[in-house]
């Protein structure tokens, strides 16, 4: 028997993990309390403190081990753990609490858990909502030497090679470490698409299926797992036919991939002449070695807000600066747009804004470029710092989410400020530093040819332009199915972004999960797009069906196809430009 479960895919270059499940924190470490004489009292508090500092030392342990490679952002993660180890609201309180209750440390500890949670759950602020998993991760921690079963994948060596790991939730220590011991893949019963797992999960290169409602009921320790990460899915003890099935495509994933890197130094043109420019969405600095790696003609999309997470405060101008010159200088001379900050809506509001108020619908709210003019103490070092990046490469400004030409225009005037600042103080900056825009708000896609006239470039963010043209939340799994790339009035929507672009001489790409998804590109080159931004590890295959379509048969295919959208069933019609040759 076949057991189905699902959760959220994460695959960035391999979708496909085979492997014996390993099953980390398999059910949640229940504590129970346990009376205690006086006499027990002093040898409780040992216990504890013990466990305490032995967490610490496991902790520790992971700092050390992290590679150099890895990016400070994530090292915070870990620090942020080891000073919750010290903070005497988690370590001290269960003292008082065996004391007056007179009961065992582990007793003592959950319950200091479970005040630390509810005051975190109260909070308004996004941001610190998340925090209680830092304090379960943490507590986990202390728990388990409590029991002793400190099992931490720090000290098992060999044993998680090739391991489909199985936890509630992961620790981003773990993250890391198990990815150094070559785990093949991950399934988290908890997490959303924007939890750490889930981002680190990315950034590492790691398949995983997180949200996997009682994953860790339902699977074993040691039994057989398949899990197909571009699905969201995961088999259980898979008889023999599935094996196989499973198999054949992770082989055929494998070659396939290896195939494709001959593809490296090849251009992107298509069979007829044109050529096509094919740029990296990237998250975190690691993500420069995969998009030098791959080839890419530049970065189309630096998502910067990975900059703000996990810590207290904003970044100040000299940290961003460090960041940008950190990757500008390690792109190797390729250009690079940075996306100023896109926090709010699925992208939680973090620590930097812990004034501003709850909104009733945050994906319509005080969201990106609304919150950047809103808190210039967010918005001008950023941008400060994106100024004086620019005199060490070729970098380039995008705005999220504009909506409208005021804020565009209250945009520039900052810039224009901004530069004569930095004239005064002494600061290198390119002047003529391009400015463009995400064309992601309906609106905004309807108005394109005034915006194409005021920037530079023009992005089209497919992700929030199908979200806010369709009304479907693009995180909320009820209404998911209504998540359409083809429905006629996007398809409408990006076309006439493309010709807006071509009318008025300024350069359209598109930056969204469609770009980099091989099944669009066809279309999307039929419709005139010619500069695509995507996640690295999609780009050779893209462009391997660039180098196999005809500009000119598909110009007139979708022509068709875009004068018949009643008629015609755009799933199809689309299945049948996309050249499935391997
Ligand atoms: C988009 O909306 O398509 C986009 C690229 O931006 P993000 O996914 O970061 O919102
Ligand atoms: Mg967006």
């Amino acid at each position: 028997m076949t057991l189905i479960c699902t959760g959220i895919g994460i695959g960035v270059t391999t979708s496909i993990a085979i492997g014996e499940a390993y099953c980390l924190q398999c059910g949640r470490i229940e504590a129970h309390r346990r009376a205690i004489t006086p006499a027990e009292v002093a040898h409780e508090i040992d216990r504890f403190q013990q466990a305490v500092l032995a967490a610490r030392r496991d902790l520790s342990a992971v700092r050390e081990q992290i590679p150099k490679s890895t990016p400070t952002d994530i090292c915070a993660f870990i620090d942020t753990h080891l000073l919750m180890l010290e903070d005497a609201a988690l370590v001290e309180a269960p003292i008082e609490t065996i004391q007056s209750q007179l009961c065992n440390a582990e007793w003592a500890l959950q319950l200091r858990r479970n005040e630390l949670v509810e005051l975190f759950d109260a909070m308004d602020d996004p941001y610190l909502r998340t925090r209680k998993d830092d304090v379960d991760h943490v507590v986990g921690q202390i728990q388990k030497h409590l029991i002793g079963q400190h099992d931490s994948p720090v000290t098992s060596e060999d044993e998680l090679r090739g391991k489909i790991i199985l936890a509630q939730d992961l620790t981003p220590a773990d993250t890391i470490l198990m990815r150094n011991q070559g785990v093949a893949a991950f399934i988290t019963e908890f997490g959303g698409p924007m939890s750490h797992t889930a981002i680190l999960a990315r950034s590492l290169g790691i398949p995983a299926v997180i949200g996997v409602h009682h994953a860790t009921q339902y699977l074993r320790h040691a039994e057989l797992l398949i899990m197909d990460a571009e699905q969201g899915i995961v088999l259980a003890a898979p008889d023999e036919r599935t094996l196989q099935h499973y198999r054949k495509r992770r082989d055929a994933e494998q070659a396939h991939i290896v195939g494709l890197r001959v593809l490296i130094k090849e251009p992107a043109t298509t069979l007829d002449g044109t050529d096509i420019t094919l740029l990296a969405n990237i998250e975190l600095p690691e993500d420069i070695e995969v998009t030098n790696d791959v080839g890419a003609a530049g970065v189309g999309l630096y998502r910067t807000e990975f900059l703000y997470m996990n810590r207290a405060q904003p970044p100040n101008e000299e940290e961003h600066l460090a960041s940008y010159r950190r990757i500008v200088e390690g792109l190797s001379g390729i250009p690079i747009t940075i996306r100023t900050l896109d926090l709010g809506a699925d992208k939680e509001a973090d620590g930097c804004c812990h004034d501003m108020q709850p909104a009733s619908n945050p994906a319509l709210g005080l969201r990106a470029i609304r919150l950047c003019l809103k808190e210039p103490k967010l918005f001008r070092p950023q941008l400060r710092a994106i100024l004086r990046a620019s005199a060490y490469g070729e970098v380039r400004i995008m705005i999220p989410m504009l909506c409208n030409l005021q804020e565009l225009r209250a945009v520039k005037l900052i810039i224009e400020e901004l530069k004569q600042e930095l004239r005064e103080e002494g600061h290198d900056f390119n002047p003529d530093i391009p400015i463009g825009g995400m064309i992601e708000v309906p609106a905004a896609a309807l108005a394109a040819d005034s915006f194409a006239r005021h920037l530079d470039f023009l992005s089209i963010g497919t992700n929030d332009l199908i979200q806010y043209t369709l009304a479907v939340d693009r995180v909320d799994d009820e209404v998911n199915y209504l998540y359409d790339p083809l429905h006629p009035s996007i398809l409408r929507l990006i076309q006439s972004v493309i010709q807006a672009g071509r009318k008025s001489g300024t350069p359209v790409s598109m930056c969204g999960e469609m770009a980099g998804t091989p099944f669009y590109i066809p279309l999307l080159l039929g419709m005139g797009l010619r500069r695509f931004s995507m996640q690295p590890g999609s780009m050779l295959e893209v462009k391997r069906i660039i180098r196999v379509s005809n500009i000119e048969q598909l110009t007139e295919q979708v022509a068709h196809l875009m004068q018949h959208l009643d008629e015609e069933n755009a799933d199809r019609w689309v299945a049948q430009l996309y050249p499935v040759t391997h």
